[in-house]
C-alpha cells in the first residue's frame, strides 16, 4: 500500500510540475486537465510508449458502423469550434496528422476507418469509443504528447535546466540556416537533425525540392537572449512566452515546414498553423521525426525538441 500511496503521490507531484512550468497558452488549462485525468483512472491505462511509426494497413471504409461518427468527422474537422490551446479555433484539421499518428491510422481523416481506430484508442485510454473527435479526447491525447517533452517534465523540479557552456555548441552550416544569422546547437542534437533531413529528403522528393524545407529558423538561444526579449517585449508569464524557453538547452530547434501563402516560418495564426499542417514536410516529420529523437510542440508545427529516450537521462543533470 505505501508503494501505491508513494506512486500516486510521485505522479500527482508530476502532473502538477508539468502544469506549472509548461511555457505555452494551453498550459493555464492544462492544469485543469491534469487534474481531471489525474482524479479518473484514465491515466493509469495511458501507455508511456508513444506511437511514432507506420501504422499498419487497414480497411477505410469498411466500418458501417462508424458511418455516423465519420460524418460528424467530417463536419467537424472544418468546423468544431473549441479553444484547445486557448485562443479560439475552428476545426481540427490541424491537428489530424498527429492524430492519426496517435491512433494509428492512414485512413482519410472523414472516414469510417478513422471513426474505427479513434474509437479503439478511446477504448484502451478509458473514454466512451465514440469515433468522434472530441475536445474531451483531443485533451488527453494533449497531455500525453507534452508529457513526451523531457524539457516541460523536467521543469517541474522547480527550476530552468541550465543552458550547456558555449564551447559545447556546434555552428550551423550556412545551408541549413533559414536567413543569415549565425546559429548553434548542441552537437549531438545536430546530428541527429542531419541524419533526419537527409533522410526526409531521400524519401520525399517534394521535400527535397523545396529548398527553404527543414532550414532552421532558431536553435541554441542563451538566457540572457531570453531575458533580454522577456524584458523588451513582457509577456513572460508562462502564458503568452515562457521565462524559461527549450531552446536555451540547444537540443530546441525551429524547424521551416512551410507557411500560409503571405505568413511568416513561425506565425500561430490558425490558418498559418493550418497550412503548415498540411505540407509534405511537416506530414514527414510527424510521421518519422520520433525515430530520430524529435517530439513536436503540436501548438507549434516548427517547434522540435531533440529528446531520445537514452539522452532523457543525461538532460536531467
Ligand atoms: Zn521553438
Amino acid at each position: 500500500m505505501r508503494v501505491i500511496f508513494w506512486a500516486v503521490v510521485v505522479w500527482a507531484v508530476a502532473m502538477l510540475g508539468v502544469a506549472w512550468f509548461a511555457p505555452r497558452p494551453s498550459d493555464v488549462r492544462l492544469t485543469s486537465e491534469i487534474t481531471q485525468l489525474t482524479a479518473s483512472p484514465g491515466p493509469a491505462r495511458v501507455s508511456a510508449a508513444p506511437a511514432w511509426g507506420q501504422p499498419p494497413p487497414e480497411a477505410c471504409t469498411d466500418a458501417p458502423v462508424f458511418e455516423a461518427a465519420a460524418a460528424r468527422n467530417a463536419a467537424d474537422l472544418d468546423g468544431l469550434a473549441w479553444t484547445p490551446y486557448g485562443p479560439p479555433e475552428t476545426g481540427w484539421r490541424t491537428y489530424a496528422p498527429r492524430i492519426a499518428v496517435e491512433i494509428a491510422s492512414n485512413c482519410p481523416f472523414d472516414s469510417p476507418g478513422f471513426a474505427n481506430a479513434l474509437a479503439g484508442w478511446q477504448r484502451a485510454h478509458g473514454r466512451s469509443p465514440t469515433g468522434v473527435m472530441d475536445p474531451d479526447t483531443f485533451n488527453i491525447m494533449k497531455v500525453r504528447w507534452h508529457l513526451q517533452r523531457p524539457f516541460v517534465v523536467l521543469s517541474r523540479n522547480g527550476g530552468c535546466p541550465p543552458a550547456p557552456p558555449i564551447e559545447a555548441l556546434t555552428p550551423l552550416r550556412p545551408e541549413e540556416a533559414y536567413g543569415d544569422r549565425p546559429m548553434q546547437a548542441r552537437a549531438d542534437a545536430l546530428a541527429a537533425f542531419r541524419r533526419m533531413v537527409a533522410d526526409a529528403r531521400a524519401a520525399d522528393p517534394a521535400i527535397a525540392r523545396d529548398r527553404q524545407a527543414l532550414r532552421i529558423f532558431s536553435a541554441y538561444r542563451s538566457p540572457v537572449e531570453n531575458d533580454v526579449t522577456c524584458l523588451l517585449n513582457g509577456g513572460c508569464d508562462n502564458v503568452g512566452r515562457a521565462p524559461c524557453s527549450a531552446h536555451r538547452t540547444g537540443l530546441a530547434f525551429d524547424i521551416v515546414v512551410g507557411a500560409a501563402p503571405g505568413g511568416r516560418v513561425d506565425s500561430t495564426d490558425n490558418a498559418n498553423r493550418l497550412a503548415q499542417s498540411q505540407t509534405p514536410a511537416y506530414r514527414w516529420l510527424v510521421r518519422n521525426a520520433g525515430r530520430y529523437g524529435f517530439v513536436n510542440y503540436v501548438y507549434e508545427p516548427w517547434h522540435w525538441e531533440w529528446s531520445p529516450p537514452e539522452q532523457r537521462g543525461a538532460t536531467r543533470a
